[in-house]
């Protein structure tokens, strides 16, 4: 399932491949995925222009002109795909854009996903009700941000209305490298602690950003990222050995989730 680092290089090259193009048709094959009907999307989409592609936690947000915009979710095992004038998307396909240069790009999805179009002054409940993005925040927000929260640090840094776009894959390696437990209770942390939290955020993030993010997920040309189980430095596998102190790994329950800790680096 993408999380920021995937939407982060999608949108980039979404951005760089289809910016000022100007939408002649939609295609669509499964109507579950959209927040309203067909027709809306067929009336609404063709002679708009792409202004502009951009990361929205784990979203991809397309600006279009007149203030339109496409959200988009991919779920697990989603791909959004560009094609060159002459090629044909595949039959999987199940929401094509098409551009006035014969270039466009389709979607698949596997488990679930959405395409939903906003428009002027409409809000967009999925992510506008979403909190703010740690990429773009500095440290003092995120201290903020964290102030006077109650509950486990792992359930709040997974629920996007309270920070957007860190999910399963990454927080384990993210709350590895801060050495804190999943379930350490927010108000026990120190402000070392946070600091700690808010850099490896970004180090993780960044890093998986300039390797093309995650190898498990597809980029806009097909292409999977560099980013791998060798660049974490925890392994998903128990009894391997903590990379810092040699202890053995293991898998604990963090709610609805689990993950791999290790016990002497990240202490309850
Ligand atoms: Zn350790």
């Amino acid at each position: 399932m993408p999380e920021l680092p995937e939407a982060v290089v999608m949108a980039r090259q979404m951005d760089e491949t289809v910016q000022f193009k100007t939408i002649t048709s939609v295609d669509i094959a499964q109507p579950k995925i959209l927040n309203r009907p067909v027709d809306d999307l067929t009336k609404t989409l063709p002679q708009r222009i792409i202004e502009k592609v951009y990361p929205y936690g784990k979203w991809i947000g397309l600006q279009l002109s007149d203030d339109v915009r496409l959200m988009i979710s991919l779920g697990m095992g989603g791909e959004i795909i560009y094609f060159k004038q002459g090629e044909t998307p595949p039959e999987k396909s199940r929401f094509i854009l098409h551009f006035s240069d014969g270039t466009g790009f389709y979607i698949t999805l596997w488990w679930f996903g959405y395409v939903h179009l906003v428009l002027p002054d409409e809000t967009h409940v999925m992510t506008d009700s979403q909190g703010p993005n740690p990429l773009t925040m500095d440290a003092m927000a995120f201290h903020a941000l964290l102030d006077k929260r109650k509950g486990a640090i792992k359930s709040f840094l997974l629920n996007q209305k309270r920070i957007r776009g860190i999910g399963n894959f990454y927080i384990q390696e993210i709350l590895f490298r801060a050495r804190i437990h999943p379930l350490r209770p927010i108000p026990s942390l120190s402000t070392a602690e946070i600091d700690q939290l808010f850099q490896s955020i970004h180090s993780v993030f960044n890093e998986s950003i300039d390797l093309d993010s995650s190898w498990y997920e597809q980029d806009f040309f097909g292409n999977k990222g560099q980013y791998t189980l060798e660049n974490m430095s925890l392994s998903f596998k128990e009894g391997d050995l903590c990379p810092k102190c040699q202890t053995q790994i293991k898998k604990i329950k963090t709610g609805s989730t689990s993950q791999y800790i290790c016990s002497a680096c990240q202490t309850l």
